[in-house]
């Protein structure tokens, strides 16, 4: 930063500006250019790729400086956001010219953030989330906004953790915080990269609508948000909507990691769209459209009332192919109406945005009566409401240019006959350029000389040019010499310096008349803001409901029954994005049965035979009918979810410093915590992430743990076979497998879930179509055998709680050695673990038994042999001896 010394006037404006925008970097106007100077320099020359030159390059200290041309500044602008950072851009607020040896007066303009960036065209498809927190003890207030559409909502949240969900499912861009906001929390969001800027002092200077939130941290929630938008944008925010409250729980809720693990909007592998399920469900026509089919992704209904709602338009676009398929060509010429509108307050609207505008209205009328045409009662009274905007369609097809130009000062933007004024204006200039094809003509004839032509330069104004091959035959005196070219000479005469002022001055006169008349038209279009969203709103609407019918019909989804019942009922059920990838109909359908006593299905099978496929599958129906779309089987009745909570594959989260295992504990954690009987749970394989036998222990323990407290619909996949067993002592407990078979010695993977336990895993079959080398495998194969001989499992009466019996007895942990070389010498070292047992009875190790023999095991240890007569204990023997048969 600056050394003390003496600065220039120029450089103490500068430092003045750099003072009050400490965290942004200051573009910062001198003639053609926006420099940066001291540390913005430095950095911004390597973000930016500029060239980093010193200002008073004679002294000692040369201030480091480098600058961009002031036309390509927006690019600049975008690239800085783009990396997360901010830009305050200080404009000369006045025409150097005037300001008479004086410093020019200079003013901050407007500051671009992360969060408040406008006119993404990459994005148009994507919210950009501005967020505002407080606290007050425990409780925070969570306000956001998206500026360019106008969207603001707040609600109110718990805890911390809920806060950072919320954030990171918003994906907000940045958030605001007063400067009293404990430091604690904010060390934690920044962790996960959340932009944080502080904002102290609020403003009260404005008009907002408070009225749809009631509580007071709401509302001084909102007010920062508010607050800082003023500070930053300095213009006009009257389209920004009523602020609306809402609750969480309200919605089917997931926190963000299920919503990452479900690929909802991101393939975990690539991080983009493609192979999520907004990718297949986004047929939308608008940018509109696709942003609310994000927002409906990211919070489903639990209302059934409205749920049926979405599905009743849904069938009814289903069911009028022709009427759909005409709606959705008027719809594609919908333009962004909730960002047009957004330019319109903003003052940023020019006239090919009006013209958009203009466009999008004039569907709007067609797409009225498409719809009417249908015949839906329901579909009728939605679509009548529609307010078509036509005074502002009218207004602008009697204003605005076809072709109108992006600039707004330039004229050529008014139509002729819309104001008379302007048209004397664009008679005059017209007039007097025909003048000059006239005098042209005439001068030619008059001097012989066919290529004399008449030109303007802003330097000269109009002239008369004539090759020097002709300057010769000119008659003297009749024009005055004013340019000499290589090849011609160009000359002037006070006729024609007459007519250049009149008709320069209708041009001067138009434009600044045009610019005066489109301020006018942006005003009139900015009172009825409200209305374009409203209709905004409703088009997104229909588009989200189109676009599901057209995914429902193309893929046949049917429409789910919602039931009032924990219970749940999908025939021939399909992963909707593996079916879409999968060519051919080669998906193998299956069914879910969760019937009025089962809480949790435990689903077993061979590696790469579909189990986690089939839980996703599951979870995604359930998304898909909560957001009012069908879904991908031949039937589904299913109860309305209130949270799906998801653990599935290894991720560890570097950022919050934990481990995957830990990560896997803290997901098993909030589920059986926060999970309720309406709950989904998904665990994928729970425990795999620690020794063999803590991993049993703890996967058995939360099984019975779901089933006796918290009796959410569950499901459960494991390669812990002995996990099985659980079925007979927990009645809320159903085993199914996914079915495989062995032909010569491959795997032959069936996809298709069959109930009971599955026989084994076949690790290493998987592993070999892996291409793993052999030696591995026949290695692996002999460990395998071996481990089997030596198994340590065995079954008794021991247990964890008093009426459940421990499938999983802890003996000492077998530790496979691994070899260095690949041929076998020996057999594999089996060590005794010395750590602690969790269940400290000690019993022989025996064979694995099946649920058969396990019961007569337990009728056995629960005989109080001191109170049988023999003849009673021979009886027992026959029964169990018939049993065990
Ligand atoms: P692991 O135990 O190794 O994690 P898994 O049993 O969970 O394996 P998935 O990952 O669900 O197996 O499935 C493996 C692959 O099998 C999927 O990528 C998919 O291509 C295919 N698959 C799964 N289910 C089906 C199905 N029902 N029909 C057709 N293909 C399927």
């Amino acid at each position: 930063m600056p050394q003390k010394t003496k600065e220039t006037p120029m450089m103490e404006q500068y430092l003045e500006y750099k003072k009050q925008y400490p965290d942004a970097f200051l573009l910062y106007r001198v003639g053609d250019f926006y420099e940066m100077f001291y540390d913005d320099a430095v950095k911004g020359s390597q973000i930016l790729e500029l060239t980093l030159t010193s200002r008073n390059k004679k002294a000692d200290e040369g201030i480091p400086m480098c600058g961009v041309p002031h036309h390509a500044i927006e690019g600049y602008i975008d690239t800085l956001v783009d990396k997360g950072y901010k830009v305050a851009v200080c404009d000369q607020l006045e025409n150097p010219a005037d300001a008479q040896g004086k410093m020019v007066k200079r003013g901050v303009t407007r500051v671009v953030t992360p969060g408040t960036i406008m006119d993404k065209s990459d994005q148009a498809k994507e919210n950009n989330y501005i967020t505002a927190i407080t606290a007050n003890k425990d409780v925070f207030g969570l306000a956001y906004a998206d500026l360019s559409t106008g969207e603001v909502k707040v609600t109110s949240v718990t805890s911390q953790l809920d806060l950072t969900n919320e954030l990171q499912n918003l994906d907000t861009k940045e958030t605001v915080v007063s400067g009293s906001f404990p430091q604690k929390y904010l060390d934690q969001l920044r962790k996960y990269g959340i932009l944080i800027s502080k904002l102290d002092e609020l403003d009260d200077n404005y008009s907002f609508d408070f009225s749809q939130i009631s509580s007071d941290l709401e509302v001084s929630t909102v007010k920062l948000l508010i607050s800082y938008l003023i500070k930053t944008q300095m213009r006009s925010l009257d389209h920004l909507k009523a602020a609306q409250s809402y609750e969480t729980s309200s919605y089917l809720l997931m926190d963000h990691s299920a919503q990452s693990n479900l690929e909802l909007f991101k393939n975990i592998r690539t991080n983009k769209k493609s192979g999520t399920l907004l990718w297949l469900l986004d047929e939308t026509k608008t940018a509109m459209g696709s942003r609310l089919l994000k927002q409906w992704l990211a919070r489903p209904l639990i209302s059934v009332e409205k749920l049926k709602e979405r599905q009743h338009f849904v069938q009814v676009f289903m069911d009028n192919y022709f009427q759909r398929s005409s709606f959705q060509d008027y719809l594609t010429k919908v333009y962004d109406l909730e960002r047009l509108a957004g330019r319109v307050a903003y003052g940023t609207v020019n006239g090919r945005d009006l013209i958009q505008l203009k466009t999008s209205l004039e569907q709007v009328p067609e797409i009225k009566s498409i719809l009417l045409d249908i015949g839906d009662d329901e579909l009728t009274t939605y679509v009548e409401k529609i307010d078509e905007v036509a005074d502002i369609r009218e207004l602008i097809d009697k204003a605005i240019v076809e072709e109108a130009p992006i600039s707004i000062t330039g004229g050529g933007l008014i139509k002729e006959g819309y104001n008379d004024q302007l048209d004397k204006y664009l008679d005059a200039s017209k007039n007097g350029k025909q003048w000059l094809a006239t005098l042209k003509a005439k001068e030619q004839e008059l001097t012989g000389i066919n290529n004399l032509k008449i030109g303007y330069n802003k330097v000269f104004g109009y002239y008369i040019e004539v090759s020097r091959a002709n300057i010769d035959k000119i008659p003297e005196d009749r024009y005055q010499r004013k340019q000499t070219l290589v090849n011609a000479e160009r000359y002037i005469t006070p006729e024609l310096k007459d007519k250049e002022s009149l008709i320069l001055e209708a041009e001067e006169k138009s434009k600044s008349l045009e610019y005066h008349l489109f301020d006018q038209i942006r005003k009139k279009i900015k009172d009825q803001i409200r209305r374009i969203q409203s209709l905004a709103n409703i088009l997104s609407r229909l588009d989200v409901l189109q676009s599901f019918a057209v995914v429902s019909e193309e893929y046949h989804y049917v429409a789910p029954e919602f039931i009032s019942e924990h219970e749940l009922n999908i025939t021939n059920g399909r992963h909707p994005v593996v079916e879409k990838v999968l060519s051919n109909n080669s998906y193998i359908p299956n069914n879910v049965n969760f019937d009025d006593q089962t809480d949790i299905l435990l689903i077993t099978g061979p590696n790469m035979s579909g189990k986690s496929t089939y839980m996703r599958q599951m979870a995604l129906t359930v998304i898909m009918a909560q957001i009012g779309c069908f879904v991908p089987a031949d039937s589904a009745q299913m109860p309305i979810f209130d949270h799906i909570f998801t653990r599935i594959g290894a991720a560890d989260d570097l950022i919050s410093g934990d481990s995957t295992f830990m990560v896997e504990m803290r997901e098993a954690n909030d589920a059986l915590k926060n999970a309720t009987p309406n709950s989904l749970i998904i665990f994928d394989e729970i425990g795999r992430g620690t020794a063999t036998y803590d991993g049993m222990a703890l996967a058995q323990a939360i099984i019975e743990y779901i089933d006796k407290h918290v009796k959410a619909m569950t499901l459960f996949s494991t390669h812990y076979h002995e996990l099985t067993e659980l079925e007979s002592q927990l009645p809320g407990l159903k085993n199914v497998h996914v079915d495989a078979s062995e032909e010569n010695g491959d795997l032959v993977f069936l996809h298709k879930v069959l109930p009971g336990p599955a026989d084994k895993s076949y690790g290493i079959h998987v592993a070999k179509l892996a291409g793993l080398p052999d030696d591995v495998l026949v290695r692996a194969d002999k460990i395998l055998s071996s481990l089997e001989e030596t198994s340590v499992h065995t079954t008794t009466s021991d247990s964890i709680h008093e009426d459940v019996q421990p499938v999983v007895k802890v003996q000492p942990e077998p530790e496979v050695v691994p070899e260095t070389k690949p041929e076998p010498k020996s057999e594999p070292e089996v060590e005794e673990d010395t750590q602690m047992s969790l269940f400290p009875e000690t019993s022989k190790p025996t064979k694995k038994f099946s649920s058969k023999e396990n019961q007569v095991l337990k009728e056995l240890n629960n005989q109080d042999l001191m109170s049988v007569t023999p003849i009673d204990a021979i009886n027992l023997l026959y029964k169990w001896q018939k049993k065990l048969k």
